[in-house]
């Protein structure tokens, strides 16, 4: 039995001192000291010898199991700092791999035409304005020289805001809705300021319609110059300048006659195809010109509702849609793309 323990220790000195990896190490521990391990087995036939040499037997087995406690835990922080150094130095984790980069995103194209025309009437000298969303049917319509019943507003059909479910307080004989134009604040301009002014209004604007060029939500600019002498030179003027800076130098502009009912004289404002410079093509349905705004002489009911002297000024506006000024300038097709969120879209721009 002493021999056999003799030999069993030195059987794991000589194993466990040259193992290399953790799970070999383990495999050594079951080996010995494992409840069939070899340590037990020898053990295990000690029931039969006399009281004296158990007792002297079973001490040397402590002696020998404590050694090969001590052998495997040297050798298995061995192995691991062996594992640890092997993974730092070799191929699997390679530290200068360069990081995932993040992908920069860009500006919505509607974002971008939106400020490219807001800082070319910068520069011609208009001030910025914003104004609600969320607006009074006077402002929206009735200052603007849309009473009540007009046939127009057939043409601006909106979304409506019940007032007294959202708590608010109810404005007598003028109903909530959201703003089909940004025209409003220019009401809420002139009720602000004394004249001469001069200002442009981007922002969103709701309407009830949805088709391949209408979608329930768009962006609008416009804009307001009220002075004393104002005339209608002055607006075309400005509106080809304005032309001439979006789309290029060499866009011609044409002014046709129309009807709002907030100006008078109305003009729609077309320009030269951007596709083929007038000659004729699909996208300006071989006519040469595209319609990109509309224009006028502040009405003078307009100018009475807020608060100016009509016999004092006079003054122009205009209004534009900013999806179409940048469908025209990307030729985009189909308006309902701008709002899909499709990344793939997006990028292109
Ligand atoms: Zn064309």
């Amino acid at each position: 039995m002493q021999e056999k323990l003799k030999a069993l220790a030195e059987a794991a000195r000589r194993d466990i001192t040259v193992a290399g990896e953790p799970a070999r190490v383990e495999e050594l521990r079951v080996r010995f000291l494992g409840k069939k391990g070899e340590l037990s087995q020898v053990l295990g036939s000690m029931g039969k010898l006399p009281p004296e040499e158990r007792r002297s037997l079973g001490e040397v087995a402590n002696r020998v199991k404590a050694e090969i406690e001590s052998l495997l835990a040297a050798a298995l922080e061995r192995a691991e700092g062996a594992k640890l150094e092997a993974e730092l130095r070799g191929p699997k984790l390679d530290v200068s791999l360069p990081g995932r980069g993040v992908r920069p995103g860009r500006r919505h194209p509607v974002s971008r035409t939106l400020e490219d025309v807001v800082r070319t009437f910068a520069r011609l000298g208009f001030d910025v304005l914003h104004g609600p969303e969320i607006e009074l049917d006077y402002f929206n319509f009735e200052a603007l020289n849309l009473p009540k019943d007009h046939p127009a507003r057939d043409m601006q059909d909106t979304f409506y805001v019940e007032t007294a479910s959202l708590g608010l307080a109810k404005v007598p004989g003028s109903p909530v809705l959201l703003r089909t134009h940004t025209s409003p604040v220019q009401v809420r301009a002139m009720l602000n300021q004394k004249p001469p002014l001069r200002i442009v209004v981007p922002g969103r604007v709701y309407r009830r319609d949805s088709d391949l060029t209408h979608t329930p939500m768009f962006h609008q600019v416009e804009g307001l110059l009220v002075d004393r002498d104002v005339t209608f030179a002055e607006l075309k003027g400005t509106l080809d300048a304005f032309v001439k800076a979006f789309f290029g130098s060499s866009t011609r502009t044409r002014f046709r006659p129309s009807f709002f009912p907030f100006t008078e004289p109305s003009a729609e404002v077309d320009i030269s195809c951007t596709q083929c410079g007038g000659k004729g093509c699909r996208v300006c349905k071989q006519t040469g010109w595209l319609e990109v705004l509309g224009s006028g002489m502040v009405h003078p009911n307009v100018f009475s509702a807020s608060g100016y002297d009509p016999r004092e000024v006079t003054g122009f506006a205009f209004g534009m849609g900013v999806e179409r000024l940048a469908m025209l300038r990307h030729g985009i097709g189909d308006l309902r793309m701008m709002f899909e969120n499709d990344v793939r879209f997006l990028e292109q721009f």
